[in-house]
């Protein structure tokens, strides 16, 4: 799909031919007025057992799902193009088309055919839109993936001065499949942030917004971006609209929310009722969230470090897919949202990590507890379609195994002793709500359940006394018409005369052509009238066969009517105990998430990290959660290593370790392991390690070098070192900073000079927690200056000049880089391998390493002067074109260095 249809403008209205005109058909009038109504969205036009489009739609509709582009009639003298769509497999179409960011609006037939035609000849069916399909606003199983939330948002922002540094913005995200709502303030970065971890479907900004240059790279980077009028984003009818949706007198009873979060919220359910006309989907109240309690993880960290998804874009190889031992849906999504917002408050943490705690010790529990949530199934997203009126027989189904789930479990553990507040919380919510329609409807549905409420027969035999008469009837009915058959053949003398039953006669009496001319002289009777002679076979119809048929369909009708009158009792019901239902449903997603994170580490062997308010960060033993389970499918082990960055005696900043070693000798899984590790410490999970002792991040930064992004259009040089200077910008005493191999994609001296530069400025100014990962041996001579910098090598062995990998990370600084030997191994030809130890000899001669300790002791040690808050996207962009100016090629590393710092300077404003 291409890139440009993803996002910006939604797909342009599909234009109309000039106006409805006096010679337009009433049905087509009806079009047009439909059409005017909703301009910028696809028309899904219902037609019996279609959805047809028209006019421009129907050119972009056939082109985009490679359907057959047709005509139907003429307006103004010219052939109307059309495509149509059935309507059993029209959610698979919508998927296409909301996939390609196209918005469809879906217009349904409001009555029978039959009462239009009452009305009078000429009269159309009723007809109106009924739902906006958008990406945000899905809530249909086969259009969502169902391990993972699917967020609209809204973004809101204040100018406090002309200056974009200056701008506050809201984020409020809703999940309508789910009920979750959430909004947060903060400056550009944490905006970014935030967008980065939830991944919304589609965000909605202001039309001034939508317009404003300074954001447009950013707005190119997302899904689906939707500009609305600015009545949506309107802050003095917020609350009010907020109010309104929640059917609150004020929204105080949620807490206390700023303008800009009201604003980013309103706009949120504003665009809901819309879309959704009018119809509520269960969401919670807006639940206030400050950047202070997550840990903020921008989204080029989040590629790196492969949280939920892998470099190329897939679950499978993903810490997420590493760690999810989850049995249902919601849990799925429960713990993809813990790993992709890891707490920063101790206590936060350890009530999530004594629920797990607890079920490793009550391994009973453990087994009883996964075993109920594999018979649950989604009760979120059941609720959700029967609240909007999009449910069917097996969504009901789906509210009553869900519930009864949670409620034996809950009967099961109700005698545990010592069960944590996280527990303990939980067994409250899963008695569900109150009242015993759950039993009512477990007696009411049938065993077979049709998808659709429209098909009937979902309601059990013997349930209601009233529909099992119509039933009754129907089937009586049914069974006289057979005796009819039986009857006519008799009396016709033709023993292949058949009854049979189409959508367009009704009822009808077949016999073969030959057999015809019997009926039509049958003596007496003006029985047999004829209705349709087909090649082979002649239809006739009779009064007594219609007479049965009004019967027949009356009866089939009333026994419809009545199971779809019990359908909406029960939705009425369960949309009145929503709140209840989705606290069970939270409760069971909770236990989820705990009993998986328990069994994993029981599996694994993790260990409970500790967690404080500290700067330090000691793992004994770490591991890779990934590399480690993909080297136990290949049948090797995963050598455990020690990392401790925690400040020198009674210091308060932190240590750098700068870990140097050959290629392939682990460099850059020991740095993304102990990330990874903090990162599942901080979720509540336990971690791959003997030991774990971390005073909580705030902030995580990870960045390689010299990763190839050609896809945006940039350098690989280019990117890394804008990367960098993000890091070097933002973060502070309380972030974890990994680099590996920064300076990798230049000239030796000029990555060499910048990668000094860059450590020198992380121990100086930023004085944060910090892993560097390089090839540069000469760095390693800094750490006689720089008092908390401390060199780790990944040992390896030689042997009959062979390298030999051993994977452990001891202190001190590799001897050499064996880039020759790993060469070798690589297969490269012996001449060449030869020939290259021979330069290297040569080159070692000359010795760059001792130029280097030289310039250790005679330049002034980098001088960190004020830090200020981090840039704006809009800095960035000035910070790129600077960067863009140089080239690195043609200076000197003193110019280098000379830039790096005007670069600062700037960033700084
Ligand atoms: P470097 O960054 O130093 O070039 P990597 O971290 O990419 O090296 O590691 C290279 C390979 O070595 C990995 O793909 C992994 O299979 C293996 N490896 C790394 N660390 C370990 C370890 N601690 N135990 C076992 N195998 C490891
Ligand atoms: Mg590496």
């Amino acid at each position: 799909m291409d890139a440009s249809s993803r996002n910006a403008a939604p797909p342009s209205p599909a234009a109309l031919p000039a106006g409805p005109s006096s010679r337009a058909t009433p049905m087509m009038e009806q079009y047009f007025e439909i059409k005017a109504a909703n301009p910028n969205c696809l028309l899904f036009y219902r037609m019996g057992d279609f959805y047809e489009l028209f006019f421009a739609d129907a050119e972009i509709a056939a082109r985009a799902l490679g359907i057959a582009l047709t005509k139907r009639g003429k307006h103004l003298g010219e052939d109307i193009p059309m495509c149509g769509v059935p309507v059993e497999r029209a959610d698979e179409y919508l998927h296409r088309l909301i996939a390609l960011g196209h918005r469809v609006a879906v217009c349904e037939q409001l009555e029978d055919p039959a009462a239009a035609r009452r009305r009078g000849a000429k009269s159309v069916v009723r007809r109106d839109v009924v739902r906006l399909v958008t990406p945000g606003t899905l809530t249909e199983e086969s259009l969502l993936d169902s391990r993972r939330n699917n967020h609209l948002a809204a973004i809101a922002r204040a100018r406090a001065s002309a200056a974009a540094a200056d701008s506050v913005f809201a984020l409020a995200t809703a999940d309508i499949s789910t009920g979750d709502f959430r909004v947060i303030e903060g400056d550009a970065a944490l905006l970014a942030s935030e967008i980065a971890r939830l991944d919304p479907g589609e965000v909605l900004v202001s039309d001034a917004l939508y317009a404003d240059p300074e954001l447009a790279p950013f707005l190119r980077t997302l899904r689906q971006v939707t500009p609305l009028p600015r009545d949506v984003f309107d802050g003095a009818t917020a609350e009010r609209r907020l109010a309104q949706f929640f059917g609150v007198a004020t929204i105080e009873a949620f807490g206390t929310f700023s303008r800009l979060e009201a604003n980013a919220a309103a706009a949120c359910v504003t665009y809901i009722d819309r879309t959704q006309l009018g119809r509520r989907p269960p969401l919670s109240p807006p639940a206030r969230e400050t950047s202070r309690t997550i840990l903020q993880i921008d989204s080029a960290t989040r590629a790196n470090l492969e949280l939920t998804r892998t470099l190329g874009g897939e679950r499978k190889g993903s810490l997420l897919s590493a760690i999810d031992r989850t049995l249902t849906s919601a849990g799925s999504r429960l713990i993809a949202q813990r790993l992709s917002a890891p707490l920063t408050e101790p206590a936060a943490i350890a009530r999530r990590l004594d629920a797990l705690d607890w079920f490793m010790r009550n391994d009973e529990a453990l087994a009883q507890t996964r075993a109920a949530l594999a018979a649950a199934p989604d009760l979120a997203r059941a609720l959700a379609r029967l609240a909007l009126g999009r449910g069917g027989p097996r969504d009901l189904a789906a509210i009553r195994d869900g519930l009864s789930a949670a409620k034996a479990l809950s009967t099961t553990l109700s005698g545990v002793a010592d069960a944590p507040a996280e527990i303990a919380e939980a067994l409250d919510a899963l008695r569900g709500p109150d009242g015993d329609w759950v039993g009512e409807l477990n007696a009411a549905l049938a065993d077979q359940l049709p998808p659709a409420k429209r098909d009937g027969g979902f309601v059990r035999a013997g349930f209601a006394h009233p529909l099992d008469e119509a039933r009754a009837l129907r089937d009586e009915s049914r069974r006289v018409v057979a005796a009819l058959q039986a009857r006519y053949a008799e009396e016709t003398g033709v023993r292949t005369l058949k009854i049979r039953h189409n959508n367009v006669l009704g009822y009808f009496v077949e016999v073969s052509a030959q057999h015809a001319g019997k009926l039509s002289a049958s003596p007496g009777r003006d029985a047999f009238i004829h209705r349709q002679t087909l090649a082979g076979q002649v239809r006739f119809a009779t009064t007594e066969l219609a007479e049965l048929e009004a019967k027949i369909a009356s009866a089939a009708d009333r026994a419809l009517a009545i199971e779809l009158e019990i359908f909406d009792r029960f939705a009425g019901l369960i949309a009145d105990a929503a709140a209840a239902i989705r606290g069970t449903a939270g409760a069971l997603a909770a236990l989820d998430v705990a009993a998986a994170l328990a069994t994993l580490a029981i599996e694994r062997a993790y260990v409970r990290p500790e967690i404080d308010a500290s700067a330090d960060f000691r793992i004994e033993g770490g591991r890779h959660p990934v590399v480690e389970q993909a080297l136990l499918r290949d049948g090797g082990p995963f050598v455990a290593n020690d990392c401790d960055l925690s400040p020198v005696d009674g210091g308060d900043a932190g240590r750098i370790w700068l870990v140097t070693g050959p290629n392939m000798a682990g460099k850059s899984t020991f740095l993304r392991q102990n990330a990874l590790i903090a990162v599942l410490a901080q979720m509540g999970s336990f971690v791959p390690a003997k030991r774990a002792r971390i005073g909580v991040l705030d902030r995580l930064f990870s960045r390689v070098g010299a990763a190839d992004d050609l896809a945006r259009g940039r350098s690989t040089f280019m990117v890394e070192m804008v990367e960098t200077a993000a890091i070097l910008n933002q973060a502070g005493p309380r972030s974890l900073v990994i680099l590996d191999e920064i300076g990798r994609g230049t000239a030796t001296f000029d990555g060499l000079s910048i990668a000094w530069a860059a450590i020198e400025h992380l121990h100086e100014a930023n004085r944060c927690r910090a892993l560097f990962a390089t090839h540069f041996h000469e760095l390693t001579a800094l750490a006689k200056k720089l008092l908390r910098l401390h060199n780790a090598t990944v040992r390896v062995k030689e042997w009959h000049g062979e390298v030999i990998f051993l994977h452990e990370v001891a202190p001190g600084a590799a001897d050499r880089s064996y880039g020759v030997q790993v060469a070798k191994l690589a297969g490269l030809p012996e001449s060449v391998v030869e020939r290259a130890k021979l330069i290297l000899a040569e080159l070692e001669a000359e010795d760059r390493t001792s130029t280097a300790r030289r310039l250790i002791d005679d330049l002034p040690l980098f001088a960190a002067s004020a830090r200020e808050p981090g840039p704006s996207p809009h800095k960035g962009d000035a910070l790129i074109a600077a960067l863009d100016a140089l080239n690195p090629d043609e200076m000197s590393p003193r110019e280098a260095l000379e830039a790096l710092y005007a670069l600062k300077a700037k960033a700084r404003g």
